[in-house]
């Protein structure tokens, strides 16, 4: 019987590792499945583009895989029982079951509310296509209607700051605020901060600092100090969080829901199980856990597949480097801020503003789109035959 390893999540992480496990592994001798909940590969770097009204490429998965004999469900992953080895999906003919003898968790993450009143039920955000295409069809009523156009975006993290930018850029017609809980662009340089004041003048991007929005209405927010800020969208960018699946499914996880892996992104508590990309929590090299990006995405899937490689094929597992340099930021479409971080994840003063900024974040956001849309250019055609499969309940009970 095939080897069936099953993946779940066509992110940048999923995507290029199914690609990349048919690409090195014999199809005689395992199957390939991935599980996604969209037919497209949603590029999530560009969501604050796409809700601020512009086209961005959506690949069909179909395309992605198609000649690497991955098969591809369409379906929404709703439980994992790894006692099992099995997957619970929904789809519209009702769903099904599905198992696996090798898991890769790669299920993205999206927004978090951190337990505000009314996020859910009034405020947009940017974190999956269909909340960012539901801020755009708003942002769309209010530039044609009369009704206002006050714009709020909360969480002046990396995406809160992408977000109020290019909104501004976009549509020049709306008033739209930054709300920082501290100094805006606490994060960044002082140089890089300063970068971001200017840029955000230039476009009317009015900055309140010091401000803690503790509920949100329809029509406006309630800050901390008592403040009432009137909003006719209000944009929640305040994190991300992870499903609360791996946890329901008794894996380790951290006390965020992120799986807890080994060097090779092999789950501590059920060695069949690997994991990548935002679901994941992992130490780099550094000796910090890899922040929630498009690079650990990358890193993890890298390593993760050549773990799953490794250990089916008696080949060596090789150390994938797990880096973090910097954060790329988009400031509209022409300028940016690119600021580099040390091995403690903190801002050195060296950053690169502008419009260069600009045109290399972009080519990135183009390289993570033609990378993963293309999961086996480059690799070795060298397909492995698997040697005597692992028996992983022997590890587990040795472990
Ligand atoms: C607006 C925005 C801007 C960003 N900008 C940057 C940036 O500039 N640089 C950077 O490094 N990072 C950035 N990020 C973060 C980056 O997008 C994520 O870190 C990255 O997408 C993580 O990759 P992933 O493969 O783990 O998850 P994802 O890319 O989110 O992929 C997860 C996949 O799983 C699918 N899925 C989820 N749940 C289920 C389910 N239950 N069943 C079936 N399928 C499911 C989703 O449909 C998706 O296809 C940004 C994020 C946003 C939202």
């Amino acid at each position: 019987m095939k080897h069936r390893i099953v993946v779940l999540g066509a992110g940048y992480a999923g995507a290029y590792a199914a690609g990349t496990l048919a690409r090195r592994l014999s199809p005689a001798d395992a199957e390939i499945t991935v599980v996604n909940a969209e037919p497209d590969f949603v590029q999530r770097l560009r969501l604050h583009q796409l809700a601020a009204g512009q086209e961005i490429e959506a690949p069909k998965l179909t395309d992605v895989f198609a000649g690497t004999e991955v098969r591809l469900r369409l379906a929404r992953v709703t439980t994992v029982d790894p006692e099992r080895q099995v997957v619970t999906l929904a789809d519209a003919d009702g769903g099904g079951e599905l198992d696996y003898d090798t898991l890769l968790y790669a299920l993205g993450s999206h927004g978090a509310d951190h337990g505000v009143p009314g996020v859910a039920e009034h405020a947009f955000d940017v974190a999956a296509r269909p909340s960012a295409l539901r801020l755009r069809e708003r942002l769309d009523s209010l530039c044609k209607g009369d009704e206002g156009g006050r714009v709020l975006v909360v969480g002046d993290g990396l995406t809160g700051i992408e977000t109020a930018t290019e909104i501004a850029e976009s549509r020049p017609g709306l008033s739209v605020t930054l709300v920082a809980r501290g100094e805006l662009g606490a994060a960044l340089s002082a140089g890089a901060r300063g970068h971001l004041r200017q840029v955000c003048d230039r476009l009317g991007v009015t900055v309140l600092e010091h401000t803690s929005v503790e509920v949100v209405e329809a029509t406006r927010v309630l800050c901390a100090d008592g403040a009432a800020l009137a909003s006719d969208a209000t944009v929640w960018t305040a994190g991300f969080a992870v499903s609360p699946i791996a946890t329901a499914a008794g894996l380790e996880v951290t006390e965020n829901g992120r799986i807890v892996v080994d060097r090779t992104m092999r789950s501590v508590s059920h060695p069949n199980v690997y994991a990548a990309g935002d679901s994941v929590y992992v130490i780099g090299d550094s000796g910090r856990s890899l922040p929630m990006s498009c690079a650990s995405a990358g890193y993890t899937g890298m390593q993760a597949t050549a773990a799953i490689v490794g250990r089916l094929t008696g080949c060596k597992i090789p150390n994938i480097k797990l880096e973090y340099h910097g954060n790329h930021i988009s400031l509209g479409r022409r300028d940016g801020i690119l600021q580099m971080v040390d091995g403690e994840a903190q801002a050195t003063p060296k950053f690169m503003g502008g419009r260069k900024a600009a045109r290399i974040k972009a080519a990135i956001v183009r390289m993570s789109l033609w990378t993963t849309s293309h999961p086996t250019f480059g690799l070795p055609k060298r397909k492995h035959h698997l040697a005597a499969v692992p028996d992983v309940s022997a590890e587990k009970a040795a472990a």
